[in-house]
């Protein structure tokens, strides 16, 4: 395995956190093992942070936002410097990510170009965050509205995409004006303290971005329960963002943006262009390994097509390579062990409530070190089911024959679950029927996983709320004034 001399220098000594512009460890000396899911190996060690380091890194952030000195035209030039040095050092930043979270080499570098991307839309918003002018009825008054920034935001992000989700918050945070705080998953910490690197070299101010590492208790809580951080951005579980609204509403009911779990329908009429299914079905259930969280991991299939597409995906799933992240395989290893036991878990009660189709084995052999799985399908006719209810965050998918349009709309939003959602279909007005009908904040037709800088993204129902990218995102990390002038 042949690494950058910058991935090695990174990994071969302990990590320390990034705060004020300076690389720290935590008070309290608390470190955690951060480890290589393909072999089980500890990589390094990072801090765990406590109450003090968050509250150094919230006063700091605090001073310089009151103290702002950046002009929107500079905060675009950091952005845009960031996402310079980004592409500059992807190599090394790829690397850093398929050892920490197990993704195949040549994924991470999708993961790497959308931060770099998201980086470069958002360095365009910061010259263009306006309020507006409105016309009253009552005569001789002036209104107008500013966008202002919110202060010292707090973003906590999971291990699945570390870089690409800490760049779905950083860059809109920051082109807004806010003081930044993430807190990367305690598994995957690597890139995000590389890009607390890289924001060094950009330039950006000391304390304009700390990183924070740890767990979610002691680290993660003391940002959602600290008084003086005025927003929390969230990726993650539905589970822990209920307690991240809890926090919020027992501490300074400080704003809360959450990103949460899915359990996303793709819908396969007879009528689809099979060709085009049955390249992208393989991908939408298991790419990630299964861990990410628009995946269509309900794959509901009409009649006329149903044997032929689950054939197909069938054969795909067990053709599927597994390995090392190192050596580009099409599927890495589950994250953790903890995850993959979760996921067996899941496995063993789809086995007492539906057909297993292939897969539900952990790896053996050379592989059994690290923590991997085979691409698992399930055969079912209910929907009650656990493994169609709950989001299970692995290679598993749930698969289901539907004979009509009504019934398939129906049972693909009996669901807690809103985030994405597929339609395969060649006839235009159902197409628009379903993108009006399906309770998602996305609907993908005639293709899945299809992503940009400037579409909303974002949850109905328990997937969360608030719209991150686009222009949402710039109403996310700004709050609204209204300023009345008596003329
Ligand atoms: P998670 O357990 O909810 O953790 C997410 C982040 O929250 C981590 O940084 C975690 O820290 C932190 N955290 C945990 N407990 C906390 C607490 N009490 N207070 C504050 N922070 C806390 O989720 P995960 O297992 O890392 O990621 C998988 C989940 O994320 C899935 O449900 C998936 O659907 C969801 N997800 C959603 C999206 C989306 O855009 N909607 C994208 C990706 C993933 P630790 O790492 O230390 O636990
Ligand atoms: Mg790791």
């Amino acid at each position: 395995m042949s690494l950058t001399p910058l991935t090695k220098s990174f990994i071969e000594n302990p990590c320390k956190m990034f705060i004020d512009g300076t690389w720290t460890d935590a008070e309290s000396g608390e470190t955690i093992e951060i480890v290589n899911p393909a072999n089980g190996k500890v990589l390094t060690t990072t801090p765990v942070a406590g109450k003090d380091d968050v509250d150094r890194a919230v006063q700091v952030g605090r001073n310089l936002f009151e103290n702002n000195s950046l002009t929107p035209a500079k905060r675009g030039e950091l952005l845009w410097r960031l996402a310079d040095l980004l592409e500059r050092d992807k190599q090394t930043l790829m690397e850093l990510e398929c050892l920490d979270n197990g993704k195949p080499l040549n994924k991470a570098e999708y993961d790497v170009n959308g931060a770099i991307n998201h980086f470069r839309y958002y360095a365009g918003w910061a010259t263009k965050i306006e309020g507006s002018q409105i016309p009253v009825s009552t005569p001789d008054r002036l209104v107008y509205t500013r966008r202002e920034a919110l202060g010292v935001v707090g973003l906590i992000v999971p291990w699945n995409f570390p870089l690409m989700m800490a760049a779905w918050k950083l860059a809109p945070a920051l082109a807004c004006g806010n003081s930044c705080i993430l807190k990367p998953a305690e598994q995957t910490p690597l890139t995000a303290l590389y890009l607390g690197k890289l924001s060094v070299e950009a330039g950006f101010p000391n304390g304009l971005l700390s990183i924070v590492t740890g767990t979610g208790y002691p680290t993660g809580e003391a940002l959602t329960n600290h008084m003086d951080i005025d927003k929390i951005g969230f990726t993650g579980s539905t589970g822990v963002g209920k307690r991240i609204m809890e926090s919020a509403a027992k501490s300074n009911l400080k704003k809360v943006s959450l990103e949460l779990g899915g359990k996303s329908p793709n819908i396969i009429f007879d009528d689809a262009d099979l060709d085009k299914v049955l390249a992208s079905v393989q991908w939408s259930s298991f790419y990630n390994t299964g861990q990410e969280c628009t995946l269509g991991s309900r794959i509901y299939i009409q009649d006329g097509i149903y044997q032929k597409v689950l054939d197909t995906l069938k054969s795909q799933a067990e053709k599927l390579t597994v390995g090392n992240g190192m050596d580009n395989p099409d599927l890495g290893p589950m994250i953790s062990e903890r995850q993959l036991n979760t996921v067996m878990g899941y496995i063993e009660s789809g086995k007492s409530e539906a057909e297993l189709i292939t897969g539900g084995n952990r790896y053996g052999g050379e592989l059994a070190d690290g923590y991997f799985l085979e691409p698992t399908i399930f055969d079912h006719q209910n929907d009650s089911i656990k493994i169609v209810q709950e989001e299970i965050f692995g290679p598993v998918v749930a698969v289901s024959s539907f004979k009509t349009e009504d019934e398939v709309l129906a049972r693909a939003n009996n669901s807690i679950f809103g985030l994405a959602s597929a339609v395969w279909t060649q006839d235009i007005s159902r197409a628009h029927r379903f993108a009006q009908g399906l309770q998602a904040g996305t609907v993908w037709i005639n293709g899945y996983d299809m992503f940009d800088p400037a579409v909303p993204f974002g949850g109905y129902k328990q997937s969360g709320f608030g719209r991150e990218m686009g222009k949402s995102a710039i109403d996310l990390y700004t709050q609204e004034k209204a300023v009345w002038v008596a003329l």
